[in-house]
């Protein structure tokens, strides 16, 4: 590890000014990516803005029709939520699904949507739920908000605060974990609710698709499932359907016609479990 500064900072400006003034300066979560990435040598920042500190960051609550979790709500603390449990319980569960208990009870949902692993399960609910991403200084909505690989739209200096989910609909989320990391090999989130005015829809339920995992870009809308489910929901309109599998990863852990396989099953999985729970 090399040497850094450490701040623990009591306000969200002291935080920024923080991260605004030092040369190569990070936010600290529950340092469940960073500090391994610092134990491998594989960042040097000269100083670490510890998050813990800040007022309101883990609290969960219910604002005008959204659930709003704040950026260092760990993942254990959002699966136990009766709040989440009761107004979106599929995301409580996907938290559920997160690494184990260690992981569980340190990781936090800004720190996973900040580092945007290409594997990592929130960016999917993110997405397929239509989530905003409440920052020190803006709004920004999922779609927009995972670029690419590890990459976010926010500023070096710029802070998650909370996540805002719209509520109304279903959602489900099922996912393959490596057996080693339980990060995912695929995992699809998919939610199905009311027409909302301006969304392109061809029947008459509104359906999102994301899929984390597989992706070589990371996190994915699979638009040709949403097509396929929006003209008849049920596991049977998705038969025969997978991503292209030249467009997902490669790796040690399995070929791209294998997460494209995988992605298919666990979106089938996720529309019979939504057909259950809604039954
Ligand atoms: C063994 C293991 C298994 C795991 N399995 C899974 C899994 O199955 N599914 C899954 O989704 N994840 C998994 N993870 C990831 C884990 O759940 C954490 O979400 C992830 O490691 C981020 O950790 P953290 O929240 O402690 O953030 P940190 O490690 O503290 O920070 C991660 C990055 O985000 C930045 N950051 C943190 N908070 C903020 C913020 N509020 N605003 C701006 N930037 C911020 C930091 O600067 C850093 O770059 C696993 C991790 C481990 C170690």
């Amino acid at each position: 590890m090399f040497a850094f500064t450490y701040h623990r900072p009591d306000t969200l400006t002291q935080a920024v000014a923080l991260l605004q003034t030092r040369e190569e300066a990070k936010p600290l979560a529950g340092g469940q990516t960073l500090i391994a990435t610092l134990k491998q040598r594989l960042a040097a920042p000269s100083d670490l803005v510890d998050l813990a500190a800040l007022p309101d960051l883990r609290a969960i609550s219910r604002e005008d029709g959204r659930l709003v979790i704040g950026a260092m709500a760990r993942h254990a603390e959002v699966e136990a939520s009766p709040l989440v449990r009761a107004c979106l319980p599929a995301l409580a569960a996907l938290a559920g699904l997160i690494g184990d208990p260690a992981v569980r009870n340190r990781g936090t949902l800004g720190g996973s949507i900040a580092n945007n692993d290409p594997s990592a399960d929130y960016p999917a609910a993110c997405l397929a739920l239509d989530a905003t991403i409440i920052t020190d200084r803006r709004e920004i909505a999922a779609a927009d908000f995972f670029t690419g690989l590890f990459e976010t739209a926010l500023e070096p200096d710029e802070i998650v605060i909370r996540v805002a989910f719209p509520l109304g609909g279903e959602g489900a989320y099922e996912k393959f974990r490596n057996p080693a990391s339980r990060y995912a090999m695929a995992g699809v989130f998919i939610w199905r609710g009311e027409v909302a005015p301006g969304e392109a829809l061809t029947g008459e339920i509104l359906v999102r698709v994301a899929v984390t995992g597989a992706g070589q870009g990371g996190v994915f809308r699979w638009r040709d499932a949403e097509t396929a489910l929006a003209g008849a929901f049920c596991p049977a309109a998705l038969e025969g359907l997978v991503p292209p599998a030249d467009e997902m990863i490669e790796d040690i852990h399995g070929s791209g016609a294998y997460r494209a396989h995988l992605a298919g099953a666990m979106a089938r999985r996720a529309v019979a479990r939504l057909m259950v729970a809604g039954a």
